[in-house]
């Protein structure tokens, strides 16, 4: 879903970065940009994004 804006190609829209290691970040392109969900911005610790896959 794009609304206005173009997807982001690194995340494709998700916020999230997958590494070719299978590491997931958030995408700071998305993060720079301010097109996250805001209530995304709360995040507290990068190391929920971590993720647990
Ligand atoms: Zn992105």
């Amino acid at each position: 879903m794009v609304t206005g804006k173009k997807e982001c190609p690194k995340c494709h829209g998700e916020g999230r970065v997958k590494e070719k290691n299978g590491t997931i970040h958030i995408c700071f392109d998305c993060l720079q940009d301010g097109s996250m969900d805001q209530h995304d911005k709360k995040i507290k610790d990068a190391s929920e994004f971590g993720i647990r896959l």
